[in-house]
């Protein structure tokens, strides 16, 4: 199908993209899967070409894109070869980018964000509690102020990027009352007394992208490291969920799509009882119900993509992208993984590391069960 929604600078900046994962990511991706870590380097190589900075303003070493189209490129371009990459980068410029650009100080800024831009400082945001993720309003992470600074004490769970950050936005609770009035956002930068990390979390995909708990006692956070308003935190993070919620839906179908590329490969050659396995026609139905799936969810998608574009992308309908393109893309690695037989089920082939790579998208970020309360509530339910 055509991609109706990009045009030529979008296809050009994809060429870049793509041979930044062919040069820089290929060659060392199984070391990085080894090591459970990206290495630095390609951090770098990534802020060089422009990766990363896209939606930092070019005062502070950024291209300033102004069209997410330019992300929604990043994310097609990363998850296609692998999902844990376009995680942790895609938290990095795009998840934490608009907390930094758009809730801070022109003095927080210059500190931050040339280091953002070129991938001398990595990000990740903190939200979730091993007490629990779905219920945000609900963390406990405190922050008292003291004259010397914020003192925070807590512990946050499943973050990514977490082993390796050198700027983490951190939720905390700073007051007693209701959720929108009492929770505040701190940047905990890297050497922060009082911080410590737990060893990177075990997950059983995307073993590339670092995921480590945080524990933060009684840490010791600059008065000026606080970003937003204080005590709006909670709005500030509900008002940025529709755009993470996007990405991860541009993510899922990007990943699955490219799965389904290569078993589309797979069932025209591997034979059996001396005809493709694709000829037959249960698995040819199969392949026309993914094909169909594939093509509906796009359609959708590139919708909610250009109302973001045009700022009119509502959090209902970042909702509705991400769980259910979380849901097709599940359903078509898990017929992917059927149509490769035993080699589907081989960790040493792609679609088998696709298939644990994939569960989590209905997970993450506000699980499937969550994105269908949002909706539903939308219905008036
Ligand atoms: C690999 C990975 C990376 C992550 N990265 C980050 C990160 O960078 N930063 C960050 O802050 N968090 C991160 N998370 C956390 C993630 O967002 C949470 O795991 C998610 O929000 C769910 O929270 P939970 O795990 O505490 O599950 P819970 O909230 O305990 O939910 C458990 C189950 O109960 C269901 N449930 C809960 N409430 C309801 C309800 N009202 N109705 C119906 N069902 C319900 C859920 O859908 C789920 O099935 C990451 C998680 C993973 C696995």
């Amino acid at each position: 199908m055509p991609r109706s929604i990009f045009e030529a600078d979008h296809e050009d900046f994809r060429q870049t993209v793509r041979k930044f994962v062919q040069s820089h990511v290929m060659p060392n991706y199984a070391r990085y899967c080894e090591q459970r870590l990206i290495d630095r380097e390609l951090w770098l190589a990534a802020g060089e070409l422009g990766l990363l900075g896209l939606h930092v303003p070019e005062a502070y070493g950024g291209s300033e894109a102004g069209d997410w189209r330019f992300t929604a490129v990043v994310l097609e371009e990363l998850s296609s070869f692998s999902s844990g990459l376009s995680s942790s980068f895609g938290i990095h410029c795009d998840i934490v980018a608009p907390y930094l650009c758009e809730l801070t100080t022109p003095e927080q800024k210059q500190r931050w964000l040339p280091g953002f831009a070129s991938g001398e400082l990595i990000s990740a945001i903190a939200m979730t509690e091993p007490s629990g993720g779905s219920d945000l309003a609900n963390l406990r992470t405190s922050a008292m102020r003291t004259d010397d600074g914020w003192i925070l004490n807590g512990s946050k769970t499943f973050i990514t990027n977490g082993s390796r950050a050198d700027l983490v936005v951190v939720a905390a609770r700073t007051g007693v009352g209701r959720p929108s009035q009492c929770i505040s956002l701190f940047v905990v930068e890297r050497d922060t007394p009082g911080l410590t990390r737990g060893q990177k979390l075990d997950k059983v995909g995307q073993e590339e992208s670092d995921t480590a708990e945080l524990f933060f006692d009684d840490a010791v956070v600059p008065l000026d490291n606080l970003i937003g308003e204080p005590g709006r935190g909670f709005p500030h993070m509900m008002e940025r969920l529709t755009q993470e919620r996007l990405n991860c839906a541009v993510s899922n179908l990007a990943h699955a799509q490219s799965v389904f590329d290569q078993t589309l490969a797979y069932v025209k050659s591997r034979k059996a009882f001396g005809s493709p396995i694709g000829s037959f026609q249960h698995n040819r139905f199969t392949m026309a119900e993914m094909a169909t799936s594939l093509d509906v969810t796009r359609s959708f998608l590139h919708d909610c993509v250009m109302a973001h574009v045009e700022g009119e992308l509502t959090n209902v309908q970042a909702a509705k992208a991400k769980w259910w393109s979380a849901q097709v893309q599940n359903e078509v690695l898990d017929h992917c993984v059927q149509l490769f037989g035993g080699y589907g089920y081989m960790r040493e082939t792609p679609v088998a590391r696709a298939w644990l790579d994939g569960r989590v998208s209905k997970i993450w970020a506000g699980t499937n069960e969550i994105m269908k309360e949002l909706v539903g509530r939308d219905l008036g339910l």
